[in-house]
Parts: structure tokens; sequence; C-alpha cells
């Protein structure tokens, strides 16, 4: 299957394919503390997107977990310079709950952000968290969506927190960062009972399989393409799906076509 796939051998051949654009939904912004990222500068990131066809990376600000009102101006900066190849993701912090309240007012105001980006596991919050509640709020009556890290285990970002609040918030798009790494099986099921509920592959590529349990179990329609650049390569990530077991439809579904729908996005 692999082998008679033209998707792939063009990619092989050219490293892009000029009718199977890539939309990475999942990205960084600036360096990191404790990690040395050689090619994070927007200079480097636009040279690799153009390299392998990768026409839109929507992404957060490091900066932005830790401090969002330096963080997110940040990238409010970076993408208003490449509007046409940069979006962002709102980051907010649930340690800050009269911040959370601004953040959210400054968000309607915003050209370039798609929606809103937490980490339960980095700011040791549980995704279903009361302190989450104006955000999701908004989010839901919104119809916005929220890209969220998630894990396997119990109690902070797995599977069951999502389907809670998917569940709670049924109005918001919840994308499941890492496709919920580890419990691929049931974090799929989640996305497939659930309308909104998406699953994003960064880290999933490095488990081999992973890819085609959630195909089986959710279907290409509910799988978003991300890397986590700078800290993985997008080369790497759409290799991945290269050579994994799916169908060209399965492959243009996962590298472009829901994140277009998803977010009305152009791609030519
Ligand atoms: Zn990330």
């Amino acid at each position: 299957m692999i082998g008679e796939s033209r998707i792939v051998r063009e990619f092989v051949e050219h490293g892009r394919v000029e009718d199977c654009p890539v939309i990475d939904t999942h990205g960084h912004f600036g360096p990191y503390q404790a990690i040395y990222f050689p090619r994070w500068r927007p200079e480097h990131v636009l040279e690799s997107m153009e390299r392998c066809g990768v026409r839109w990376l929507i992404m957060s600000g490091h900066a932005a977990l830790v401090d969002t009102s330096r963080g997110n101006q940040q990238i409010a900066q970076v993408i208003a310079e490449h509007p046409d190849r940069f979006l962002g993701w709102w980051v907010v912090n649930p340690h800050y709950p009269e911040r959370v309240e601004n953040d959210l007012l400054r968000f309607d105001g915003l050209t370039g952000f798609v929606g809103f980006k937490i980490h339960p596991n980095q700011h040791g919050v549980p995704l279903n968290d009361d302190r989450y509640t104006p955000l999701f709020e908004y989010a839901h009556e919104h119809e916005l969506p929220v890209l969220s890290h998630t894990w396997q285990g119990r109690g902070m970002s797995s599977f069951r927190e999502v389907a809670d609040v998917a569940e709670r918030y049924p109005g918001m798009t919840l994308i499941m960062g890492h496709a919920g790494y580890g419990d691929w099986e049931e974090s799929a099921r989640v996305a497939r009972d659930h309308e909104r509920v998406y699953l994003e592959l960064t880290a999933a590529y490095s488990v081999r399989g992973s890819l085609e349990i959630m195909i089986e179990h959710a279907g290409s329609r509910r799988i978003l393409f991300g890397t986590d650049s700078p800290w993985f390569n997008p080369h790497y990530g759409i290799g991945c799906v290269l050579s994994a077991y799916m169908t060209d439809e399965d492959r243009r579904n996962i590298l472009y076509r829901n994140a277009q729908d998803l977010f009305g996005l152009p791609i030519d």
C-alpha cells in the first residue's frame, strides 16, 4: 500500500507535494529553559516549512506558558510579521484567575489567533479543574478550539478528563495534544464519541502503530497533524504519516484537510 501511494512517492522524491500541503497545528515559539534549540528563529522555522510544504504553523509561546502577558505578546508580534504563514494559540494560565479574565477579554479583539492553549501537566492543574471554568465557558459559548497537552494516566490530562470536559462544554472544540499519549485506543474512542474532540499527533510518532490505532478507532477525520516545532522537525512527523499504514485520503485528512476545515484556512 505504501509503495503504491503517489503522495508518498512525491514526498520522497521532492520533499514536498504541491497538491498535498501540510498544516502544523501544534507549534511553539522561542527558546526554552533547559534545552537548546538550534533552529527556533522565524527564518529557520519558515525555511523548514518551505522545504516540506508546511503551509501554516499554529503556535504558542514557550514564554507564554510561564508568563502569559509577556509570552502572548511576543507571539502576537511574530504572527503579525508573517500573517500568511503563522497563526497563534493564546495561552491561558489557570494559576492567575484575574489574568484569565483579562486574557479572555483581550482575545476578542485579536487577529491571527485561532484559539487557546493550556498545559495541565506543566501548570499542575488537572484538565477538569474548576480553575479552567471561565475559559471553557468562553470557548463553549464562542465555539472556539482549545489545544490541551494530554497524556496517559489518571487525574491530570488523560482521555478521562477530556471526556468529562467535552461532555460539559459541547460547543468547545478540544484538541488532544499528543493524542492522550500512551492511552491510544481509549483516547481515540473519546474522539470518536465526541464530535468536537480531535487527536493531535505530536509525540505519537515515536510509538510505532499508534497512528493505525487512531485511524481504526476514531477515523482519519478526527486526527490533526502537529510537531511541537521547534522541538521536532516537520520532516520527521510527515515521514511518520507517510510510512504508517493508511490510504492517501487518510493522509490528506491528517496533513491538511481537517485543520483546513476546522480553522477555515486558505491553502493556496
Ligand atoms: Zn506542545
